[in-house]
């Protein structure tokens, strides 16, 4: 039956194939007393037998695409899988209580993770037991005959259907068969949202249920442009469908002629148009969209692809690369962003009611419990800077006593490094992220201190709306254009001014095509957005004028009271 859904457009593109599950199966069982104990054992076997051929593949797949790194956490699991020890006890269990294999499994293993659970104070005995967790639930999904899913064993074209995605599990995802993704919950600025434009993969978020609709192998049309997606589509659909992707590839094409070419209006004006990226690797695709710069490096994923906290050396070699990459044009580092929907594995940090209002960012960097973790960050980032045009910015910042202890541990740091005789460069620029509404409101004192602003739209938004960016139920409340919105905004860019500073802006509405000529007629001097939206940026900039830009800037910043009348008035300025 051919259904059709429709969800908040997260990340361009139009695709139609095979649906992938990524839900967790019902592995539920009852205990059942048996006679024959060792055809049991031999069920047993066999699944321990399956459960390493899977890993395998997993952890080959793992080592392509993240490193060798990455084969650790599956070395890990495939030496639980031979424990001899405590395969030896589940057989134990089988026959001396006469019960099916799913059950001895399950008890021996409780027992294995209680055991190494209390001991609370060895970090390496909680990680065998989640390793011991992780591999009991793949051998009892093989007793049972269902399988697990996981998105690095997809070898075929698919749409991943999943109730959310976590950043890691987009990492994971293989742009070359995973062609879109499509969740019940999550919106345009969650960060798998972000992720995906990066990686160009179509995707829909917060359709509520898709989970419940889809089975594996039903087919799937995703349009990432409107929203749409349709289960089981007729012929006359998969054709329509197929036409909006070959209309998106034409444009594309169009867009892609503007590579090398400047940014500048109708009337003649240059405007910035950088990329965000989120690892080294991104670089490649930044300078295949032409981007001036890059304007937001999101650390946090140097940490996230790890499985310690990453060491200095590792992390000049990231920034290096970077800067390197870029060929001296400029490159804003921000520094580690943890919490909200970036978790650490390996950073015990307390459950929060609201991660996204608590301890996070620079707030954790300019504690006690983060201060080696920031000295060492900047340590690399100082080293770095000599390979290219460096700014390093603190995201989160709300009081400016905040950015004054980040600098000084900054300038410290930066001081240790000369007297040790490690050159740095002189002309690292240090600006901070506006994402909270105090700070925006005293743009003009922050002005006087930091050396340049970046707007971070998606927090900026969800904090002066008091609605989650995360919550498909408030995304109503999500209003980039909203006037309130706006005139913060136009007030951090009007303090940089007057302080002869600079202002970009990193949040996703640098590069919302209707949001780009209001920004122009505010005078942001930076874009900074997915590499991907920058060539049809450019191409749009071409055709604007920037005096049109500022009076409708002014009319919308005094004469609109919504979101919709400032959307409405731009009608009248985009003929
Ligand atoms: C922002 O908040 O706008 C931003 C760019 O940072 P992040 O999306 O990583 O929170
Ligand atoms: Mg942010």
């Amino acid at each position: 039956m051919t259904k059709m859904l429709k969800g908040i457009a997260a990340s361009d593109g139009v695709a139609v194939a095979k649906a992938y599950l990524l839900t967790q199966p019902d592995l539920s069982f009852e205990t059942v007393t048996v006679e024959d104990t060792s055809s049991e054992e031999a069920r047993l076997d066999a699944a321990l037998i399956a459960s390493q051929d899977e890993l395998s593949i997993i952890r080959e797949k793992a080592v392509d695409s993240l490193g060798d790194e990455a084969a650790a956490v599956f070395d890990a699991h495939l030496m639980v899988l031979s424990d001899p020890e405590m395969i030896g006890q589940i057989k134990e269990t089988i026959r001396a209580k006469q019960v099916n294999a799913e059950s001895g499994l399950k008890e021996v293993t409780d027992m294995f993770v209680t055991l190494f659970e209390n001991m609370d104070d060895n970090p390496y005995m909680q990680e065998r037991a989640a390793d011991i967790r992780d591999v009991a639930k793949r051998v009892l999904a093989n007793l049972l005959g269902v399988k697990l899913p996981n998105p690095a064993t997809i070898d075929e074209e698919s749409i991943v259907i999943a109730h959310d995605l976590t950043p890691s599990d987009t990492a994971q995802l293989d742009a070359k068969y995973v062609k879109a993704f499509v969740t019940n919950i999550g919106g345009r600025t969650s960060h798998s949202a972000i992720m995906a434009r990066t990686l160009e993969i179509a995707a829909v978020l917060g359709t509520n249920n898709i989970t419940e609709l889809v089975k594996n192998d039903d087919i799937i049309a995703v349009n990432g442009i409107s929203g749409e997606v349709i289960i089981n589509p007729s012929e006359e659909e998969i054709a329509a469908f197929k036409k909006a992707g070959q209309e998106y590839a034409d444009l594309k094409a169009e867009w892609a002629l503007l590579k090398d070419a400047e940014t500048v209006t109708a009337d003649g004006k240059h405007f910035e148009l950088a990329a965000n990226i989120g690892t080294p690797k991104d670089i490649e695709g930044v300078n295949d969209n032409g981007a001036e710069a890059v304007g937001l490096y999101r650390t946090e994923f140097l940490y996230m692809d790890s499985q310690d906290f990453p060491t200095e050396e590792e992390q000049y070699e990231a920034y290096k690369s970077v800067l390197e990459g870029m060929n001296g044009k400029p490159v804003v580092v921000r520094t580690m962003d943890i919490g909200g929907d970036k978790e650490l594995p390996y950073f015990d940090l307390p459950d929060e009611m609201n991660p996204f209002l608590g301890f996070r960012a620079l707030r954790i960097s300019i504690s006690e419990t983060g201060d080696q973790m920031f000295r060492t960050q900047l340590r690399a980032l100082l080293r770095a800077s000599v390979h290219g045009q460096l700014r390093i910015m603190f995201p989160m910042v709300a009081l400016l006593t905040e950015f004054r202890k980040a600098k000084a541990v900054y300038e410290q740091e930066k001081a240790k490094l000369q007297a040790e005789g490690v050159p740095v460069a002189d002309n690292i620029q240090v600006g901070i992220m506006i994402e909270i509404p105090a700070a925006a409101m005293l743009a003009d004192q922050f002005a006087k201190e930091v050396d340049f602003f970046s707007i971070g739209t998606n927090d900026l938004i969800q904090y002066t709306m008091a609605a989650d960016r995360m919550n498909e139920q408030v995304s109503y409340l999500y209003q980039p254009y909203n006037p309130s919105l706006l005139r913060l905004i136009n007030n951090v860019i009007k303090a940089s001014h007057a302080e002869g500073k600079w202002t970009g802006m990193c949040g996703e509405m640098a590069g919302d095509q209707r949001a780009v000529p209001l920004l122009m007629g505010m005078g942001l001097d930076e874009f900074s957005m997915s590499a991907t939206s920058i060539l049809r940026t450019r191409s749009l900039m071409k055709r604007l004028d920037t005096e049109k830009m500022k009076e409708y800037a002014q009319r919308a910043l005094t004469e609109c009271s919504t979101a919709e009348e400032v959307l409405e008035l731009q009608k009248e300025y985009l003929v």
